[in-house]
């Protein structure tokens, strides 16, 4: 199966190109020429594999240029028993007979990222070999968090590539920043940056750009690469956990084969809803998608008026995962609703450019209304679904919060009865200081602390790998300006 650009389907390519490049050269994200379909006996199939199993038959559907054989050995590789904590990798959590709650946070690094950054690394460094690239891949990331644990952890031993993380000096929570500078791994290497966010992703943004660095680098036998979700390499293994999680319903017989299954999604990148979107396209039957925001409200807006509007002042949230104001997977997904019109997606996308703003067509207003539904919650709602539904026996973080709330307003205003999975992308422990809070405690102490009290006050169990982040010795301990990141590049790719 080929990829071509959102902005201009004339650009072609094979799956492991795809992966390689990342981000098509016209500013377009590379996307499937066709999506494939399955049907009853597909799903059927499925129902009594192991999630490696499933992931490896279903992500061949669309890299036909890699073997089955080649893409089991990687789901074994990033889904096995010393990755994750359950050998169900991405269980689903009953609540009531119509409302269940699909983990993805039992990976390594405790969060979502880890079903796709366990995956991507193994699919370059293999589309390195099936595109005769002898460079090495350096992996630059800018990180607000989640993302730059789960890529080191995900690339770290991974052949012919080299992984560089830049995190904002205070900007990112104690427990995040004591699982980067601990990470072990002789191609890995981590360094705080004194500013904010923002400052790291434009010190990043200005090395990929930079003719001097990129020829310097390509010298020395490395080319730099990104491990951001518009990646389809990143967004393909999300989509088999929709799939599994509705083939686990129907194992255990709390869902009938063919019946309609709703997903409500905590969202930042658009990158988790559109996986679900790709579910759904491919036959899985699907009802509504419940695109769920907090403060930063700008998808619900959109999805209520088909106005995209980034002109708004940005939040700072207790779900920081979700504070994003372009959600760049968006493109896919007008790409695909209006008839692959490459033409249209490239006006919205040099509108949002220019002025920050765009508004489609009618037709897609229609279309978007018909796949979805949006919501969003503030933090008061957040804290108040964390205490709401720990009441009911469920402990959630923050990010699972929002979309508990959302989906509960969903079910509100339109009397929908369909069965709901609402998906939980992160453990609690991940973020202690608000989750006890919100069930009314106290947080005493910082970072990693707080995990005890956690665990003491609620008795779930801490995920094994927080839980060793105290005995752990930091290996990095860099800090640099943001000038002097290219100095930083060029020294790691001595
Ligand atoms: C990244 C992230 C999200 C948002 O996912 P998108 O794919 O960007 O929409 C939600 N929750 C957590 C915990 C995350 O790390």
């Amino acid at each position: 199966m080929k990829y071509y650009s959102t902005r201009d389907k004339s650009v072609r390519m094979e799956a492991a190109e795809a992966v390689k490049m990342g981000l098509s050269r016209d500013g377009g994200l590379l996307t499937p020429c066709e999506i494939p379909q399955v049907d009853e006996d597909f799903l059927a199939g499925l129902v009594p594999l192991r999630y490696q199993e499933r992931a490896a038959k279903v992500m061949g559907l669309y890299l036909t240029d890699y073997t089955e054989e080649e893409l089991l050995r990687f789901a074994e590789n990033a889904y096995g028993p010393e990755k994750f904590d359950t050998p169900a990798v991405a269980p689903v959590h009953t609540l009531d007979a119509a409302t269940h709650c699909l983990e993805l946070w039992h990976g390594p690094t405790s969060a979502f990222k880890d079903m796709a950054l366990q995956m991507l690394p193994q699919l370059l460094s293999a589309a390195l070999r099936k595109t005769g690239e002898h460079k090495t891949a350096c992996i630059l990331v800018a990180t607000s968090g989640d993302t730059g644990k789960a890529a080191m952890e995900g690339f770290a031993g991974v052949p012919q590539t080299k992984i560089l993380v830049f995190y904002p000096k205070d900007g990112v929570s104690a427990v995040q920043e004591a699982q980067m500078t601990t990470q072990e791994g002789d191609n890995v290497g981590v360094c705080a940056v004194v500013g904010n966010f923002d400052d790291a992703q434009a010190g990043v943004k200005r090395i990929f750009s930079d003719e001097t660095t990129r020829k310097t680098l390509e010298d020395r036998g490395y080319f730099l690469s990104s491990a951001n979700s518009i990646n389809w390499g990143r967004i393909l293994p999300q989509v088999v956990y929709y799939l599994s999680a509705y083939c686990d319903l129907v194992r255990d017989g709390k869902l009938r084969m063919g019946e309609k299954l709703n997903f409500c999604v905590p969202t930042g990148n658009f990158g988790d809803i559109l996986a679900a979107y790709y579910a759904k396209r491919m036959g899985l039957p699907v009802g509504k998608l419940i695109c769920a925001s907090n403060r930063n409200d700008v998808l619900t807006e959109f999805l209520r008026t088909g106005v995209y509007d980034r002109n708004r002042p940005f939040h700072t949230t207790m779900s920081p995962s979700m504070d994003i104001l372009v959600s760049s997977n968006l493109e896919r997904l007008l790409f695909d609703l209006s008839g692959e019109n490459d033409a249209e997606v490239r006006a919205y996308m040099d509108a949002l450019a220019g002025e920050g703003r765009y508004e489609v067509s009618d037709g897609l207003k229609a279309a978007l209304k018909e796949q979805y539904w949006g919501g969003f919650c503030d933090e008061a709602g957040t804290s108040a679904a964390i205490a709401d539904y720990y009441k009911k026996g469920y402990l959630m973080d923050t990010h699972t919060a929002v979309a508990a709330s959302v989906m509960d307003q969903y079910r509100r205003e339109t009397g929908d009865r369909t069965p709901t999975v609402f998906v939980s992308t992160a453990s609690p422990y991940k973020f202690c200081d608000h989750v006890l809070a919100a069930i009314g405690e106290t947080p005493a102490g910082d970072g990693v602390e707080l995990l005890d009290q956690l665990h003491g006050v609620t008795g779930v169990p801490v995920p094994r790998r927080l839980a060793a982040l105290k005995g752990k010795r930091r290996r990095f301990d860099l800090t640099a300006e943001k000038a002097g990141m290219d100095g930083v590049v060029l020294d790691f790719l001595k």
